[in-house]
Formats: C-alpha cells, structure tokens, sequence
C-alpha cells in the first residue's frame, strides 16, 4: 500500500483515525486491556483494523511509534495469514462460532507465545455467537493470561453478552467517508469515474469499495440485483413470489449474500426517495440514474418511504431465526409496483 493511501498514523487502515490513535496511544503508554470488542457494519474494515493492531502489538520495531513497521518477521507473517501466535476464528460459511471452536481459542489463548510478545486471538462475526458459547470466554477475559489478547469483531456490540461488553474496551467503527474511499481508489490505481460510482455504492464501507474496486463479480451481482428488483416492481403477485423463490434458492442459508442483497436494494430505495423529493443530492447509484428517475416518476414519496423501511425490517429479520424464505416473500409483496 502506498503511503499515501496509509490511514492515520502509518497503519495499514483506511479511515478509523480515532481508533488507531485510541489503539497507538495505550501501545505507546503500554496500557493494552486484554479484551477489545470493535464493532460496526460488514465490510467496514473490522478486520483490517484488528490485524493492524495485532501486527502493532507483535512487531519487533525497536521503536513502539514506529509499530506495525510492516516489514519484520512479525508483521509480514500476519500480513500473509500464517502466524503462530495469531489465532483467526470465524464461523463457516456465515454460520456462527460454536462452543468448542470458542473453547478451542481460550485453550489456545492460555498457551505461552511461540515467537512474539502477545498471542492474538480475532473472533469473526461475534455478533452471531450464541450466549453460551459467548459465556466460553468469560474466565479469559476474568483472569486473562499477561500474554492474551482477544479482538472481538462485531456487527453490532449489543449482541455482546453484558458480561463481555463490560470487560472488553469496546470501539465502535463509523463508516469512512465516500471522499477518503474514492481517494484511496484513485491512488490504487481506479479510474476516476469508477472510483466515485464504488466510493458512493459503499456507504463508507471501506472494505466493500476495495473489494469491488477489485474484482468485477461484486458489480455483476449488483447489477444482476437491481434486474431482479425492477422485475419485482414491475410484476404482480404471482412473478414476485416466484423472484422470491429464486433468490432463496440462490441463497440458501448463506445469510451474508441476503444482506448484501437488502443494502442493495436499501441503497436504491433511498435513491429513489431521494429522486421523489427532487432531492439536489446525487444518487448513490449513479450510474442508473436514468432508471430512478423514471421509477421516482410514477411514486408517490410514501410509497418509496415504506419501501425502505420495508427493506429495513428484512435486514433485520436476518439476525433473527426466522424463516428467510417467508421473510423475502413479505418484502416482495410489499415493495410498491408500477400500475
Ligand atoms: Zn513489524
């Protein structure tokens, strides 16, 4: 990464200035807690963050201002993935962390470090482990070995058990904004226009735009979404059920790809209503403007509003166990069509 596009103080992290400074200030002062729980939609750079941290935290620059030097031993195997001390649990195929996987990282957590300071663990998608596998990292966290980190990545921190919550110091991520994103794509070499459309798509989900800016199927997949929206608005009862049974199909139980879909479409919504208002804002799906507007043209503005609210109610049914098929089938019905 180009120095450039490096985030605040030299970490490899696009946005989040505040919390890497929170992070390099108690590195600095060596006041490290033991437990972090970062929190804060997908693809907003959870991850990015917590292997920042655990490079800053492992690497062997004699300098603690000069942590992650990105270059050591350290920092270059946890930059590749293969680091002894670095334990990375997530769930399998969007399905969430079970007790003995929990268990299995407090065993490992409690071992001493092979080679560096601190052994590492970064537990994925936290938000969707169940209580009492949750309740397996209580005595790590009551009585943590000196050498024990913990990086609890969230979607939201609410879903924390309150015993967890308390013991971890928790960093909530705010989206990046759209100009830093489209910067850094430009500096990575994106066109400018493409830069821009990625930058306003992402809703400052940093991770999301890096992801698109490099491999083209994200875009097919959107394009191929909105399709499948307009044959809905544009269908009676029996073809939006019958889109609702395709995309569940497609689906499956992969609850990740649904919500990917909803943002989609949650984005296009808002575009919509935008559009209904006249709104002097420029759409985040700026390349189909032409398509909004003539969507907004026979709305009326409530009906625009229900539907992003409609599609607000479906992402949250996603962290919910209930039925996704009947979920998809209830939003279809509700999305306005054009009479
Ligand atoms: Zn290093």
């Amino acid at each position: 990464m180009n120095s450039e596009a490096r985030g605040a103080a030299n970490w490899p992290v696009i946005g989040h200035e505040w919390a890497v400074e929170f992070l390099q200030r108690a590195l600095a002062q060596g006041r490290n807690r033991h437990a972090y729980l970062i929190s804060g939609s997908p693809s907003l750079g959870k991850m990015r963050l917590a292997l920042a941290f655990a490079q800053a935290l492992n690497c062997e620059a004699d300098l603690v201002t000069q942590r992650p030097c990105l270059a050591c031993r350290s920092c270059l195997a946890i930059g590749r993935g293969h680091d002894p001390d670095l334990i990375v649990a997530a769930g399998e195929a969007g399905a969430p962390l079970k007790i003995d996987a929990i268990r299995d990282v407090a065993r490992l957590l409690a071992l001493k470090p092979y080679s560096a300071r601190y052994r590492i663990a970064i537990l994925d998608d936290f938000h969707l482990v169940a209580p009492q596998a949750q309740d397996a990292l209580l005595k790590t966290l009551e009585e943590p070995p000196g050498h024990a980190i913990l990086l609890l990545l969230a979607a939201s921190a609410e879903r924390a058990l309150p015993t967890i919550r308390s013991r971890a110091q928790q960093l909530p991520l705010r989206p990046a904004p759209p100009e830093l994103i489209k910067r850094h794509l430009i500096a990575e070499g994106c066109d400018d226009e493409r830069a821009d459309l990625l930058a306003r798509l992402s809703g400052g989900r940093v991770g999301w735009a890096l992801s698109a800016a490099a491999d083209d199927t994200l875009l097919q997949f959107r394009a191929e979404m909105l399709d499948t929206l307009a044959r809905v608005v544009a269908g009676r009862r029996l073809a939006r059920l019958k889109e609702s049974e395709k995309l569940s199909r497609r689906a499956g139980k992969d609850k990740a790809l649904l919500r990917g879909v909803l943002e989609i479409w949650q984005t296009y919504w808002r575009d919509v209503l935008l559009q209904c208002y006249e709104s002097p804002v420029t759409a985040c799906n700026s390349d189909r403007r032409a398509e909004i507007r003539a969507l907004a043209a026979g709305l009326e503005p409530p009906a625009a509003l229900s539907a992003v609210a409609a599609t607000g109610r479906a992402l949250r049914t996603l962290d919910t166990n209930a039925n996704l098929r009947l979920a998809l089938d209830a939003l279809f019905l509700d999305y306005p069509g054009l009479d």
